[in-house]
């Protein structure tokens, strides 16, 4: 089985006198970006100290960790996994000693030419610690003859087709880099650190600003490098054109926090205004609204707004959920659902309830969470999804499943609507959802929603036994 790692969150801080614990803070506000494992490699007198470990952010890190992680200048990551063996090799950031001194590298995206790459690089000798595309990048600056890191930067990401937001640090510098596509979300930021003066700041949302107080400075731009050292903020182009944009749209639809800003747009509004079309262009007489907590929140809120049914949280989720919990009996039905979501028969006893949820992947979710409805009373049940049918895989760092798991790839709206067992159900349209993010398919990724793929692929990686690179 092809085990595919993906999602990820990154961040940055540099001439910070915390920089390890405000990457700790900005990796904990970013939690939902992945939960497999996190790290933090800080800076201090040219050399790097790591910290790194399976987990979720407040498990990896104690107390002595952070105080050992010194010095002003600190790159952090947490990556996300699906299924599959987890190896130590694969926790980001990355670390290597190169010619020119220590490399920390954090990457959110996934290159689409990974294997190639990496069998390229294994034929001239390379020698592999993880199973990861990421560490493709090390080997290649390790092999650049420049002794500028920026140079070396700028010859060799060219070469890897894909999605890349990284961020990097070496002996002396912090670098953040976005893919000319602009795939995935990178943000710059200043943080107050008194007497008028400031540190910088990268991560992938907003939201993480937010929490140790930094202000948002812009985007780092599609096809950008920046970089910090002592000398004050430089910036770069990578020389390589992209032949669109292709942000994605999924970072909006499901992925990022909804009090992130990404893209210039907040998450929230665009979640709302893909509830508000979703209530135009796909009208039913119904007595209540309710989300599937907490990612349909935003969009039945505004299908409730846009169609004059009343918003309701007729599902109330627990928020406690740990990763494992002991299995009860048999005798218990539907079990895995309800440990998570609970519907409030009170609200629901005799209504003609409208679900509204951000996706449909497999299907499995929403045929449960019906089910759960029905149980509560709900006497007619129409499922909204505030996003068009997903009918493609992403290559580009969301998890996905290959097309042959994907429901609406494999049936038709009639069929998936008996799957689930709804009276009925409709999805968003993708000129809706692209008016919701105020943008257009030349400047969004929507490839799992339309088959557009903005970069050439071959097969489909997904489905194939190849497994030689886990994406993350
Ligand atoms: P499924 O049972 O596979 O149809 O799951 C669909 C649910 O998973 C939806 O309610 C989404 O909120 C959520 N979802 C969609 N995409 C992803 C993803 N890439 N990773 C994790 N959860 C997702």
């Amino acid at each position: 089985m092809h085990s595919w790692r993906e999602e990820c969150a990154v961040f940055g801080a540099w001439g910070d006198p915390e920089a390890s614990r405000m990457t700790y803070l900005g990796l904990y506000a970013q939690q939902h970006r992945g939960q497999e494992s996190s790290g933090i490699v800080s800076l201090q007198d040219g050399q790097h100290n790591v910290h790194r470990g399976m987990g979720l952010v407040g498990d990896v890190f104690k107390e002595a960790d952070l105080m050992r992680l010194s010095g002003k200048a600190a790159v952090g990551h947490n990556r996300y996994s699906t299924t599959g063996a987890s190896l130590q090799f694969n926790i980001q950031p990355l670390s290597a000693h190169l010619l020119n001194g220590p490399v920390a590298l954090a990457h959110n995206g996934n290159f689409v030419n990974a294997d190639e790459m990496r069998e390229e690089l294994k034929q001239s000798g390379a020698i592999f610690q993880g199973t990861n595309d990421t560490e493709c990048l090390l080997h290649m600056l390790a092999r650049n003859k420049s002794n500028d890191i920026v140079t070396c930067l700028k010859e060799s990401l060219p070469r890897l087709v894909g999605a890349y937001s990284m961020v990097l640090m070496t002996n002396d510098r912090l670098i953040a880099a976005r893919d000319p596509f602009g795939f995935r979300p990178l943000v710059l930021g200043k943080r107050p650190i008194g007497d008028g003066s400031f540190s910088w700041v990268v991560a992938s949302e907003t939201c993480a600003f937010d929490l140790i107080g930094a202000k948002l400075v812009r985007e780092i731009e599609p096809g950008e490098i920046v970089w910090f050292d002592n000398s004050g903020e430089h910036r770069d182009k990578i020389p390589q054109q992209a032949p669109r944009l292709a942000k994605c749209v999924f970072e909006h639809v499901y992925f990022a926090r909804p009090d992130s800003q990404v893209f210039g747009l907040s998450v929230y509004d665009s979640r709302k205004r893909m509830g508000e079309a979703l209530a135009r262009e796909n009208k039913v007489e119904a007595d209540l609204v309710i989300p599937v907590p907490d990612s349909g929140t935003p969009a039945a809120i505004g299908y409730a707004r846009e169609s004059g049914i009343p918003f309701e949280l007729g599902i109330i989720r627990n928020h406690y959920i740990g990763r494992t919990f002991i299995q009860p009996s048999q005798s218990i039905r539907s079990f895995g659902v309800k440990i998570k979501l609970n519907a409030q028969s009170e609200l629901l006893k005799g209504k003609r309830v409208v679900v509204i949820d951000d996706s449909i992947v497999r299907g499995t979710t929403s045929q449960k969470i019906i089910r759960l409805v029905r149980a509560a009373g709900a006497k007619e049940v129409h499922f909204r999804i505030a996003s068009p049918p997903t009918t493609g895989p992403c290559y580009y760092g969301v998890d996905t499943p290959g097309k042959s798991q994907l429901i609406a790839a494999q049936n038709s709206l009639d069929q998936i609507r008996e799957f689930i067992d709804a009276d009925s159900l409709a999805y968003l349209s993708v000129e809706g959802m692209m008016k919701a993010v105020r943008g257009s398919s030349e400047e969004f990724c929507s490839a799992c929603f339309d088959g557009n793929y903005p970069t050439k692929i071959d097969e489909d990686p997904k489905e194939s036994s190849r497994d030689s690179v886990d994406k993350k």
